[in-house]
């Protein structure tokens, strides 16, 4: 995952200790202050002064800055001055007025990303025993007060009376003949569509930062699971976060010969989770042993039973936490009124029709069932519902695993070691020894607690972060894999920063284009230590390995996208309803699209996901960036040069995302070029051994 700008501009980071300010905002409602005469009066007097051909701009201008004027803002006379005073009728003027806006807010937002990802470094980073203060300075943020201050100064009212907003069908309908200092000038407009009250966004900001430490910390000591008969499954030292590691764990185990159980065990630790029978003091605890078949525990220490409560769906309180937080903060959004649009309309810019449409395009295959028969055969059994992680196609489990570890080891003993190679990596891309040191020389490797992610920065003196857990005798491959994903992300976040040609379209059209780089980098990470051997037979499994990932997280994601419609629809929800609605829903889902390949229904497995949990509607861009990114790895297959398509897709920015994809690729986001390569891959496939 990544941390974007998207989020940045959601939640502005914000949390105060309400308490002190003693200023609750919330309920002051979302109603504009300034009648239908005082709108009128402004329009006539501004269209008096400045003519007829201003006509269209001043309307919108006005009714735009109406539309978000309150009470503390001043009267209605206040309001018709400040039209009058601030309405840009000249055209250099106004131009000047956009560049200084994109200076100043690159300081800004650079500035307070900066700050925040410094206080809250202890939490994310190997900084040794963590202050009870440390997680107090991670909730506070700088810009408190930037959506506030914004509105006070009344910068947001000159960029409302000024700039056009446009809603996601508009710019779908116009956007095509927009330049590009139409688009950077929709995208200033885009900061303003809402007015979100602090204390609503503060304790937004706080759902999600206790939902993401809950599962930050949600770890589980393998060495101390048994399962009826089997007393050590896993080896000495194993502690994996739930879900990522439970699941790569899992995967790991095709390329061994007594993996089977453990694959079945780690089903049965993610059943407990899913349905919260979990004993609760197993979760991040080294003490205590767990038979996970008779869902028992007993002491390390003496070896007696003990009493251990289940979890009780607290994992679902974190949810529903969010959703009630989406909830309070709906009423300030008056075009896009759910978190659903907010995520869909606003951040990816895809209605969710046709994200819904793109996955079951690849669910209903009728690829999918010959795929299905080709990994039975593989695997010499019938399929477990756990195989939608099968990666026995992949290149890498041909390898083994312990010979990866220990060139990975040996490679990178530590952060800098990583570090230094990172330019090595570019090189072998294509990109040119001054490009890749300069990208690299934004990019700064931090050693992570968790499993890693990667920070973009948002303004061009401040660097790029690469958080990766790298362990005291040197990285894993596992971590190596991940590392490899996320310097992907960095490296598309230092392009489309410092290549991108206005600040206000810096960045990627939404998280699965820059998921579809950091996807890329990660299918090539043998490439970079030397290992690959790219045969035919390995570009062929591959696909059949893309088609298969993006079957498994386009239904993962349906779920999400139906658990969240669920809540919309059962407002006063328990997290006892919403427990077994969402068990309802993934087993309803897996009952449609997976029951009659894996052959066995109602199986609840698509639930255990960590993100549908912590990051409000955030997996369908997952599969999404299977899908952009095997379009554009597509193209990329017969070009020369790697960097060189790289740089020039990134530098296009943040316009629409089928717009972007238009220019990168000549057409729309789809899955046509997956299904069709992935149909000829099974071809293949099938008369092979
Ligand atoms: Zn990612």
């Amino acid at each position: 995952m990544t941390v974007k700008k998207s989020f940045i501009i959601t939640f502005s980071f914000i949390f105060v200790f309400l308490i002190f300010t003693g200023i609750n905002k919330a309920n002051e409602g979302a109603a504009s202050m300034i009648s239908e005469a005082s709108k009128k009066e402004a329009i006539t007097k501004l269209i008096e002064k400045y003519g007829d051909t201003h006509k269209a701009n001043i309307e919108k201008g006005v009714n735009q800055a109406a539309s978000l004027w309150r009470k503390e803002d001043g009267s209605e006379k206040d309001f018709m001055n400040f039209c009058m005073n601030n309405y840009l009728a000249d055209k250099k003027l106004r131009e000047k007025t956009f560049k200084r806006f994109e200076t100043n807010f690159e300081t800004i937002l650079g500035n307070y990303l900066k700050i925040s990802r410094e206080l809250s470094a202890p939490l994310q980073l190997e900084m040794g025993t963590l202050l009870p203060a440390d997680y107090l300075f991670a909730e506070f943020s700088p810009n408190t007060h930037f959506d506030d201050d914004l509105f006070n100064t009344k910068i947001a009212f000159v960029v409302l009376l000024n700039f056009p907003l446009y809603s996601l069908e508009e710019k779908m309908d116009l956007g095509r003949d927009w330049g590009r200092l139409v688009w950077s000038e929709a995208r200033l407009a885009d900061m303003f569509d809402s007015r979100v009250p602090s204390a609503v966004q503060q304790k937004r900001f706080a759902a999600y930062v206790q939902a993401d430490d809950y599962i930050s910390n949600y770890n589980i000591y393998m060495h101390n699971i048994t399962s009826g008969k089997y007393k050590s499954l896993f080896p000495d030292g194993l502690k994996l976060i739930t879900h990522w590691g439970l699941r790569d764990e899992l995967k790991s185990r095709y390329n061994d010969s007594e993996g089977l159980p453990k694959q079945e065990a780690i089903l049965q630790i993610m059943e407990h989770i899913i349905n919260q029978t979990i004993p609760s003091c197993v979760i991040d605890n080294n003490k205590v042993m767990w038979d996970i078949a008779s869902n028992t525990v007993t002491s390390k220490d003496d070896g007696n039973a003990m009493t251990c409560p289940a979890e009780n769906n607290f994992r679902y309180k974190h949810l529903l936490n969010i959703f009630n937080v989406e909830r309070n903060a709906d009423q300030f959004y008056s075009t896009l009124p759910t978190l659903i649009d907010r995520r869909f309309k606003k951040q990816r810019e895809i209605p969710e029709e046709k994200v819904k449409a793109l996955f079951e395009s690849i669910l209903n295959s009728p690829i999918i069932p010959k795929v299905a028969k080709i990994i039975e055969r593989r695997l010499k059994r019938k399929l477990q519902p756990f195989d939608i992680w099968y990666n026995g196609f992949s290149e890498r489990s041909e390898f083994n695993e312990a010979g990866l570890d220990k060139i990975v080891k040996d490679k990178y003993p530590n952060v800098e070691a990583f570090q230094k190679d990172l330019p090595n990596i570019l090189e072998k891309l294509g990109f040119s020894k001054d490009k890749a040191l300069f990208i690299c020389s934004k990019v700064q490797v931090d050693p992570s607690r968790g499993v890693g992610h990667a920070m973009e920065a948002l303004m061009r003196e401040d660097k790029t972060h690469l958080r990766t857990r790298i362990p005291a005798d040197g990285m894993k491959y596992k971590g190596y894999n991940i590392a490899v994903h996320e310097f992907g992300h960095n490296v598309e976040q230092v392009i489309s920063l410092h290549d991108v040609d206005h600040y206000m379209l810096s960045g990627v059209p939404n998280t699965g284009f820059t998921e579809a780089l950091a996807f890329i980098f990660q299918s090539r990470d043998l490439e970079f230590i030397n290992m690959a051997q790219p045969t035919k037979e390995t570009d062929y499994l591959a696909i059949l390995n893309d088609l298969w990932q993006t079957y498994e997280i386009a239904g993962v994601s349906l779920v999400d996208m139906e658990v969240w419609h669920w809540l919309y629809d059962h407002p006063g929800a328990t997290d006892a309803e919403l427990k077994t609605a969402v068990i309802t829903i993934a087993k309803n889902v897996w009952n449609t699209y997976y029951a009659p390949v894996f052959k066995t229904k109602d199986q609840d497995i698509l639930a255990i996901y960590s993100h549908m949990i912590d990051a409000g509607l955030y997996l369908p861009d997952y599969p999404l960036g299977h899908i952009i990114s095997f379009q554009i790895e597509k193209y990329l297959e017969n070009r020369e040069n790697l960097a060189d398509e790289i740089l020039r897709m990134y530098q296009t920015g943040r316009i629409l995302p089928d717009m972007w994809m238009q220019l990168a690729v000549g057409e729309p986001i789809s899955t046509e070029p997956l299904l069709k390569a992935a149909e000829e891959a099974a071809d293949i496939a099938k008369n092979t051994k």
